[in-house]
């Protein structure tokens, strides 16, 4: 049995050594084979130096470095076709996600009916309020709009048995929403709730933003409902219109036309107007995922590694 580490890395030079000793002794505590494979996405620190030091002294060290920084889906993404384990874990560097937590669910995968364990986050305390406030009203919205089951708090850190693996790399979209497509590949998973632990180390990568734009990307990767939503707006609209065109004309026979009603008539167009953007920007968002999906663009690239047998461009 043999169990991989997943660990994409970002300028992650402060916390790289601290990690690395911790998730040692936690591997060495477990005697199963396995290894580590760190994915260095383009930092531009000394990371790169740091993982080769520690494949150098220690032979279950596999390093990947990527042509620039490709994001953490796609270094997840070349973590997974490239390990070999028969459980395998995406964990993050920043020792935000607690390797002591490994053997805990290492066990529950070998002795109850699940096909995976999921570290799910209890507590959203030393998050900025409006952010929790936002990430909770997106989860409520994409698991109302999705097949996609996404829950709220979950993590990338997950252990999980091969035939789940081989199912992740088999969804080869470019757009990648991990959180969505662990729930959309179905199987049982077992959440075991933690305390949030701030990283200790370096800073995240992740403003307000990013996530805002993340968060649309999860919706529209999992979700065809803006779409039905826009068309139903399209609907109503013209069947309004339907009804006030008759009332004019009727007005007309009966009262006759003076020249009246430029604000409503104003309104009406700027509403429509409006409408009509919005549609097409929810349009413009699924034409430029299916854009770049066509391209059929690799999701990473590799430009050095210490094991040849890697993919070096997927
Ligand atoms: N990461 C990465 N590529 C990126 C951004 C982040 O590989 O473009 C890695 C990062 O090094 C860390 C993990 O993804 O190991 C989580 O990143 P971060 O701690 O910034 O996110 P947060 O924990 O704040 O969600
Ligand atoms: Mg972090």
């Amino acid at each position: 049995m043999k169990i991989s580490l997943i660990v994409p890395c970002y300028n992650e030079q402060e916390a790289l050594p601290l990690f690395f000793d911790e998730v040692t002794k936690v591997m060495k505590s477990l005697s199963c084979d396995y290894e580590i494979l760190f994915i260095n996405d383009g930092s531009k620190d000394n990371t790169l130096n740091l993982l080769k030091d520690f494949a150098k002294c220690d032979n279950h060290i596999t390093y990947i470095s990527f042509a620039r920084n490709f994001g953490k889906e796609a270094a997840m993404y070349a973590g997974f076709c490239n390990v070999s384990g028969d459980y395998v874990t995406v964990i993050d560097a920043d020792m935000q996600h607690p390797p002591s937590l490994i053997p805990k669910m290492l066990s529950i995968l070998q002795n109850k009916e699940y096909d995976s364990v999921a570290a799910r986050r209890n507590t959203r305390e030393g998050e900025p309020r409006l952010r929790s406030l936002f990430a909770k009203l997106f989860y409520k919205i994409i698991n109302k709009i999705s097949d996609a089951d996404v829950v709220g708090g979950a993590t990338d850190f997950r252990l999980m048995k091969r035939k789940m693996v081989d199912a992740i790399v088999a969804m080869s979209e470019y757009n990648r929403f991990s959180k969505g497509i662990f729930g959309w590949i179905g199987f049982k998973t077992y959440w075991l709730p933690y305390e949030n632990i701030e990283r200790i180390a370096g800073q995240t990568k992740w403003n307000f933003w990013n996530l805002f734009k993340y968060s649309i990307d999860g919706i529209v990767n999992f979700s065809q409902m803006p779409l039905s939503i826009a068309s139903l707006l399209g609907v109503s609209i013209t069947g309004i219109s339907f009804l006030f065109v008759a009332f004019i004309i009727i007005r007309k026979l009966i009262w006759g036309d003076p020249v009246t009603g430029w604000a409503s008539t104003m309104s009406v167009l700027l509403f429509i107007g409006g409408m009509i953007l919005l549609c097409l920007g929810i349009i413009g968002q699924y034409i430029a995922k299916i854009y770049l999906e066509v391209k059929n663009r690799p999701h990473y690239i590799i430009s050095e590694s210490n094991n040849d047998k890697v993919i070096k461009i997927k």
